[in-house]
C-alpha cells in the first residue's frame, strides 16, 4: 500500500456554481485548493482527477428517472422540474448541472475505487459530501449523493462493513435513507437539533430500519450554541465505542465546516481547532479500526474565505501525514489570491487560538441536568443497546 495519499481534484469541480447570490459559493473550493498548493500538500499526496460518475455508477443510489430530471434541467434550466427539488431556492437548475454534480460524485467513487484496492490508504474529496441529495431528489444544495455513491461502490466491490461519519452541522439525512434497511452500512450523524436546523430530521430514536439493520443509523441531535467542548465531548462519547463495535472495513467521514461560529446558516459555535482536532480523530479511528482505510469528504461551509479553506486544508494536511500547525502563518501568496478573488483579506493564520482544545471525557462522568449531556444520553440509550454496547 502506498504511503501517500489521494487528493481527489478536477479544476472543473467548481463549475458546481448555483449562482452569485446562493451561499454554496464555488470560490471555497478554489480558495481551498489554493491553500492546500500554499502549504505543497499537493506534493505530499497524489493529485488525481477520476472520471465523472457514469450512469450505471449514479444508478447504484438515484432512481432513473431522476438522473432524467438533473440531465434535462441541466440542458434546459428553465424547464427543471420542481417535483425533483430541481430549480428551488435551495437548488436553482443551472447549465452543466448533471456534468458537474457527477464530476464530483466520481471523485469520491474514485476515492472510495482507491482506497478500496490498496492503492491508497486515505483519500480526500473536498468537493464531495453532498449529503443531502436522496435517491429521487434534490435537497439542500445537493444533486447527486456523492457519500452515498462511494458506500455503495464499496459494497459492490464487496465491502460488507462500512461506517460513515458525519460531522457537518446538518443531518446526513440522503445518506441515512440510502442505507436505512442496509446492515452492511453503519451512519452515525452529529448535528444541530432537528428542532432548530434544516432538515429537521436526526432525532436519536431514527436509529435504522427493521432486522438486522435496527441499529444501523445513529444520530447526536446538538443543543444549538454546543461549542467545542461540547462538540468533541459528544464525538467521543459515541463514535469511537460504536467504531470500535462495528470493525468497518473502510470509515467514509464527512467535514463539513458549517458547524463553525462564523458560518451564516446554523448555530453551532466550534471553532476551527475543533474542527481539526476530529479530523484528527477520524483519522486516527480509521487507523485503529478500519485498516487505515479512509475515505474523507468535504461537505457543507457557507464562510467561504476565513474558514472553509482552512478548515479542509488541515484536512488534507491530516491525510497527507504532514499536518499544518495551527498556530502556522499563511502564506502571503494565498492571502494575495484570497484578495484578488474576494476583495478580503484572509485570515493570518491556520488557528482561531483555542488549539489545543480540551476533552472533557464522557467516561469521567456526566451531568444529567446539562443539556449537552442529555442529548448524548438519548442517542446512547436509543442505539447502545441495538448494537451490543452499554448505554
Ligand atoms: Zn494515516
Ligand atoms: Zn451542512
Amino acid at each position: 500500500m502506498s504511503g501517500r495519499g489521494l487528493l481527489m481534484w478536477d479544476e472543473a469541480v467548481t463549475k458546481y456554481d448555483f449562482g452569485s447570490s446562493h451561499p454554496m459559493d464555488p470560490v471555497r473550493l478554489a480558495l481551498t485548493m489554493g491553500l492546500v498548493r500554499a502549504y505543497g500538500l499537493d506534493r505530499a499526496m497524489d493529485v488525481v482527477a477520476a472520471r465523472p460518475a457514469g450512469d450505471s455508477t449514479l444508478r447504484l443510489v438515484h432512481r432513473e428517472d431522476y438522473v432524467a430530471a438533473v440531465r434535462a434541467a441541466s440542458e434546459d434550466p428553465a424547464s427543471a422540474d420542481q417535483s425533483y427539488g430541481l430549480g428551488t431556492v435551495d437548488d436553482p437548475a443551472f447549465a452543466g448541472m448533471h456534468e458537474a454534480s457527477a464530476l464530483i460524485a466520481g471523485q469520491s467513487v474514485g476515492a472510495a475505487e482507491a482506497v478500496w484496492r490498496g492503492e491508497a490508504a486515505h483519500a480526500v474529496n473536498f468537493a464531495g459530501g453532498l449529503h443531502h441529495a436522496m435517491p429521487g431528489a434534490a435537497s439542500g444544495f445537493c444533486i447527486y449523493n456523492d457519500a452515498s455513491l462511494a458506500v455503495a461502490r464499496l459494497l459492490e466491490l464487496g465491502a460488507e462493513r462500512v461506517a460513515y461519519v458525519d460531522v457537518d452541522v446538518h443531518h446526513g439525512d440522503g445518506v441515512q435513507a440510502a442505507f436505512w434497511d442496509d446492515p452492511r452500512v453503519l451512519t452515525i450523524s452529529l448535528h444541530e437539533h432537528p428542532r432548530t436546523l434544516f432538515p429537521q430530521t436526526g432525532w436519536p430514536e431514527e436509529t435504522g430500519g427493521t432486522g438486522a439493520a435496527e441499529g444501523s443509523a445513529v444520530n447526536v441531535a446538538l443543543p444549538a450554541g454546543t461549542g467545542d467542548e461540547g462538540w468533541l465531548r459528544a464525538f467521543h462519547a459515541v463514535v469511537p465505542e460504536l467504531l470500535a463495535g462495528f470493525r468497518p472495513q473502510v470509515l467514509v467521514s464527512q467535514h463539513g465546516a458549517d458547524t463553525h461560529f462564523e458560518d451564516p446558516l446554523a448555530h453551532l459555535a466550534v471553532s476551527l481547532d475543533a474542527q481539526r482536532a476530529v479530523q484528527e480523530a477520524c483519522h486516527e479511528l480509521a487507523h485503529a479500526h478500519a485498516d487505515g482505510k479512509w475515505v474523507a469528504l468535504g461537505g457543507g461551509g457557507y464562510e467561504v474565505v476565513y474558514v472553509v479553506p482552512r478548515s479542509w486544508t488541515h484536512l488534507v494536511g491530516i491525510a497527507a501525514h504532514q499536518p499544518v500547525a495551527p498556530e502556522s502563518v499563511i502564506p502571503s501568496t494565498w492571502r494575495d489570491e484570497v484578495y484578488a478573488r474576494t476583495r478580503q483579506l484572509g485570515p493570518a493564520r491556520m488557528t482561531d487560538g483555542r488549539w489545543p482544545v480540551r476533552l472533557r471525557s464522557w467516561e469521567d462522568g456526566y451531568d444529567p441536568a446539562d443539556r449537552l449531556d442529555q442529548s448524548i444520553l438519548a442517542t446512547r440509550r436509543a442505539v447502545f443497546p441495538l448494537r451490543g454496547l452499554l448505554a
